[in-house]
């Protein structure tokens, strides 16, 4: 095996929370170029480190930020790092990746990863330079928000923006199950969202990782060609982004709801009027609303954007985005965007996931509706009731009166109710589902089913389904979703940002991102084999779940509305995913994977993939 690329910081840091004591791990050169970084190297710690039996909330989790190859390089949009942890939602591997400046300044510190072991005995913030770690004190950073919190560690810091800070708010204190992790950075913030980070981040005693420059600069193998790539990238990128240069992805609610694929009061229909989706879209937040473009760190596309709402007290707040407003506005039935846009500020700033909390809101709301949860439960449960969920967003913060139950997701919630209440849950694994229609998209049926991550739309990507490929049939459609799940690991393991990826170079992995891949490292992949790190990456993520008891065929389902109700009215009328449709399917992805037929990896497949050594 050839030596490390230079590309690469070339070391993984451990953080012991407990001693405050850090050891440096060298990264092998053939991890590097079996699992690439970010996404990869992630889920590589937690299968070497996290014991199968350790639950979400055990000292021996382990939390990872990981980057790649490409972070800190001229090559745009490589601005992203992963959070890798094992998730108190799906209790299993879960990488949640974010934007804005953190990523990059970790690369410069040399550590491709850095990896939080045990738990601190109070209160702390963890800080990382090129020289390791420190563990500092951070009780009066007690019940700050996620923005205070960055603040604050600025401040103890005192190099101001030179400190690159992510944090938990009270949400992750309070361990509500789907706390999220907001890094704030100058003019642009960055969630790690989904699957409960910073629930796992508070269960450690650990209210912010913050990451102070250092003087690594990594090598590129070709820097030439990877500028010719980058500058061939540019106008795809920039003409297949337009709508998230003017609105973010805001822009999408409009579109989406005009296929008749958008969930509307908990999933019952999945399309409102014309006037309510006017009233949250992407473009009247820009007509109204919007002050200013953001962007992460060298990124042309700036698709954030920053709000301002004079009637709720806010200056300033980052937009909502799509997933935000189907999660917040269309499952509620809320159409006054500036409830809206009051109740994911307060998300962004208590540390909430706002999909997760507002898809469990709605099955509350579906739940009260059907006399499952009686009004003692909380005054705030009829749909439509915007100010409702204002409250609710504070509530399950600090886990008051029904806040306790919100914080514990859906899935959770539901076990404490009558059997009925599954027939009105939305989500996969323990994840409620993002805003892309398991009914209405075939790719997005099996997707999310066989999702290591349940309802995540990044495992599957639902774009060109969008486009019309694989929304309505289930031809080809497993092998389809398969092949945008390895797609979407060698993304996140490259921590290129999707968009710009979708964007620039395409759905599907091809030419250009080994082409890029080898500029950057100097290797020779080709496109298959770059694929097949996906397919890797992907594989020992499946191995991980099924170790811990969460990854059969039978937890490769979708639940009971979409396999038995049919969408009611609108486009896509009569569409749902019948459970003989998903058997079907899942018998063609398994056998695509070399999956037995249970869904679980053969030793072959291990074999082939070199993943062998992490069976036992
Ligand atoms: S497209 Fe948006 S999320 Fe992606 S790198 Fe650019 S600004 Fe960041």
């Amino acid at each position: 095996m050839s030596d490390l690329p230079p590309a690469y910081g070339g070391e993984i840091l451990h953080v012991d929370l407990e001693s405050g004591e850090s050891e440096r791990e060298e990264l092998a050169p053939e991890d590097a170029r079996l699992f690439l970084g970010g996404n990869g190297l992630a889920v590589k710690l937690v299968a070497e480190h996290v014991p199968a039996s350790a639950d979400a909330f055990d000292s021996e989790n382990v939390v990872v930020f990981a980057v790649g190859p490409m972070n800190a390089t001229p090559f745009q949009s490589t601005s992203r790092g992963v959070v890798g942890f094992v998730s108190p939602m799906t209790d299993g591997f879960f990488d949640s990746t974010f934007g804005g400046t953190f990523p990059r300044a970790q690369k410069t510190t040399g550590f491709d990863a850095i990896a939080l072991h045990g738990a601190a005995d109070d209160l702390s913030y963890v800080t990382i330079t090129a020289d390791g770690a420190t563990v500092e004190p951070a009780a009066d950073m007690a019940g700050l928000d996620t923005y205070e919190t960055c603040e604050r560690v600025r401040e103890r810091e005192d190099v101001g923006y030179d400190t690159h800070v992510i944090a938990a708010g009270p949400a992750g204190e309070n361990r509500v199950r789907y706390a999220c992790l907001l890094h704030e950075s100058k003019r642009r913030e960055g969630v790690a969202g989904r699957g409960g980070s910073g629930a796992v981040l508070g269960s450690k005693n650990v209210k912010a990782v913050a990451v102070r420059e250092g003087d690594f600069e990594p090598e590129l193998a070709a820097p030439d060609q990877l500028r010719t790539l980058a500058t061939q990238r540019m106008k795809p990128l920039m003409e297949g982004t337009e709508m998230l240069q003017d609105y973010g992805t805001s822009g999408l609610v409009n579109p989406v709801n005009e296929t008749g694929k958008l969930g509307q009061r908990n999933n019952q229909t999945e399309r409102t009027s014309r006037e309510n989706a006017e009233a949250i879209s992407g473009e009247r937040l820009h007509e109204e609303f919007v002050t200013e473009d953001t962007t992460c760190a060298n990124c042309a596309v700036a698709c954030g954007k920053h709000v301002a709402v004079q009637s709720e007290g806010i200056t300033e707040a980052k937009i909502p985005e799509f997933e935000s407003l189907f999660g917040t506005a269309t499952m509620q039935e809320v159409y006054d965007i500036k409830r809206v846009m009051k109740a994911n500020d307060l998300c962004d700033r208590l540390g909430m996931d706002t999909i997760s909390w507002g898809v469990t809101v709605a099955f509350a709301r579906e739940c009260y509706e059907e006399g499952l949860l009686s009004a003692d439960a909380s005054p705030h449960l009829e749909f439509g009731d915007a100010d409702g969920l204002v409250e609710l967003a504070e509530e399950t913060a600090r886990r008051d009166g029904i806040g306790d139950r919100l914080a514990a997701g859906s899935f959770r919630f539901a076990d404490s109710l009558d059997d009925a209440a599954e027939r009105y849950l939305h989500g996969a694994k323990g994840l409620e589902f993002a805003a892309h229609s398991p009914r209405g998209l075939k790719g997005m049926s099996i997707g999310y089913a066989t999702a290591t991550r349940g309802g995540s739309h990044h495992d599957t990507r639902p774009t060109l389904q969008y486009q019309g490929e694989h929304d309505e049939t289930t031809d080809g459609t497993a092998e389809f979703a398969a092949r945008s799940q390895h797609f979407t690991a060698v993304g996140d393991s490259l921590t290129q940002c999707r968009f710009v990826s979708e964007g620039g170079w395409g759905e599907r992995l091809n030419e250009r991102y080994s082409d890029a891949v080898n500029a950057a490292t100097g290797w020779d992949l080709d496109p298959a084999e770059l694929e097949r790190i996906g397919e890797r990456i992907y594989n020992l993520e499946r191995l991980v779940n099924v170790q811990r008891g969460i990854a059969s065929r039978a937890d490769d389902t979708l639940p009971y509305r979409v396999m038995h109700e049919a969408i009611p009215d609108g486009p896509s009328a009569g569409m749902f995913c019948p459970p003989s449709e998903l058997e079907a399917m899942l018998d063609e992805y398994y056998a695509f994977r070399g999956w037995d037929d249970d869904g679980v990896p053969t030793d072959e497949t291990l074999e082939r993939l070199e993943l062998t050594p992490f069976a036992n």
